[in-house]
């Protein structure tokens, strides 16, 4: 493939143009996700053989996303979370239909074979992890692409992410993460969905092996005219407040006992700090769908993100966190597993070398790992 755009250069803004054709791509998959969820008679859910829901607007988003970045960028490398083979089977033709008007939204002359290649562009070699091995560490990266994060929140009207994030080596270096129902202002109600959403966007620069921090930009989420981007600024936890956890309202999705026990021994290890008596004290909690969670913690509005999975053998797959990470850490956030290891996506779909996710400022990242580790709960959900 020919070399993207900058990538290979010392420049502070080298991801530039690759940071455009995701804001553009997120932006439009987020308008196609949004009028699928406002005519929920048409979102057509199914069950896939894992259990997990897939619904018309992840296929039309995942085109969306996949035609705007080789309207952009030419040849690109996407590993994204769905193939086009259930819309190819002629048995599901109301679902081909139903995506492919749903796609118009943003591509308006796309065709049901235009859309369903689109689609399949989300399906690169690398999927299988020879191609981003670390033992190449320097070579041109890749896109991971979760058209709907949170696709169960996206089906009962709640929060749901468009996740699009580029990869090199290890790690995110591009992200965008469309929000379409969160509010920008932190101080809301995260409970209510908000009429504009928001979006955010993060690069890591590299000059020189150095890493520049750039700064996340918050956009707000116009189609056609994008609004002004404003820097992300952390709202720093007020010295006598108690750290707010956030984790998946799928109770499937993470331990909620564990994460409680942890936050528990994290706040008794606090107590002296924040002048309090030891364990009198509940943790507050905020459960949301999808990688918003990455942004409520990016922004300050909550201080914990702990994801300890349920089921034996799961492995987070990379499009789950690829842009979040990004745009917490670029917030100014540590994001490891549960054992404090930065997590590693140089693996294919998943992130096979880590187990659980904790993302926190940090002031309280160190305290939580710590916690985990005397809860012997390191080694949650144990690959394979
Ligand atoms: P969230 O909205 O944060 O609960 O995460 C949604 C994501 O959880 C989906 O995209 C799935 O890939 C992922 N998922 C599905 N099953 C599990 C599980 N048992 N443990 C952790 N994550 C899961
Ligand atoms: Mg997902």
């Amino acid at each position: 493939m020919p070399p993207v755009p900058g990538i290979e250069t010392a420049a502070v803004d080298s991801f530039a143009p690759l940071l455009d054709a995701a804001r553009l791509a997120v932006l439009r998959a987020s308008e196609v996700c949004r009028l699928v969820q406002s005519s929920l008679d048409r979102v057509r859910a199914i069950t896939k053989d894992d259990d997990s829901p897939v619904t018309v607007a992840d296929f039309a988003a995942q085109a969306v996303v996949a035609m705007t970045l080789r309207e952009r960028l030419g040849n690109f490398r996407l590993i994204a979370e769905e193939s086009s083979a259930f819309l190819r089977d002629s048995a599901h033709a109301s679902h081909l239909e139903a995506a492919l008007l749903a796609a118009r939204r943003s591509w308006p002359d796309a065709t049901a074979d235009a859309m369903l290649d689109a689609i399949d562009l989300g399906n690169s070699p690398e999927s299988s992890g020879t191609a981003v091995s670390a033992s190449a560490p320097t070579h041109v990266g890749f896109w991971t692409l979760d058209p709907i994060d949170g696709t169960k929140g996206f089906l009962r009207g709640h929060q749901y992410a468009v996740c699009l994030a580029y990869i090199v080596g290890s790690d995110p270096v591009v992200a965008a993460l469309g929000c379409p129902n969160l509010p920008a202002d932190g101080g809301a109600s995260l409970q209510a969905n908000d009429p504009v959403g928001c979006l955010y966007l993060a690069t890591q620069s590299r000059a020189d092996g150095a890493v520049t921090r750039t700064g996340c930009r918050l956009d707000s989420m116009e189609m056609h005219g994008f609004g002004p981007a404003e820097p992300v600024r952390r709202t720093p936890r007020p010295a006598a407040a108690l750290p707010v956890l956030v984790e998946s309202f799928e109770p499937s999705h993470s331990r909620r006992e564990a994460t409680s026990s942890i936050m528990q021994r994290l706040i008794d290890r606090l107590a002296g700090t924040l002048g309090l008596p030891t364990g009198l004290h509940e943790c507050p909690i905020v459960r949301i769908d999808s990688q918003c969670k990455y942004a409520v913690v990016a922004r300050g509005q909550a201080h914990v993100y702990l994801r300890l999975p349920s089921k034996r053998g799961y492995v987070e797959k990379i499009w789950d966190h690829a842009s979040g990470a990004l745009i917490a850490s670029q917030a100014g956030c540590i994001v490891s597993d549960a054992r404090g290891v930065p997590l590693d996506f140089s693996c294919g779909k998943e992130l096979i070398r880590n187990r659980g996710i904790v993302v926190a400022p940090p002031d309280l990242h160190a305290g939580v790992i710590d916690a985990i580790a005397e809860l012997g709960m390191s080694e949650v959900a144990p690959s394979r």
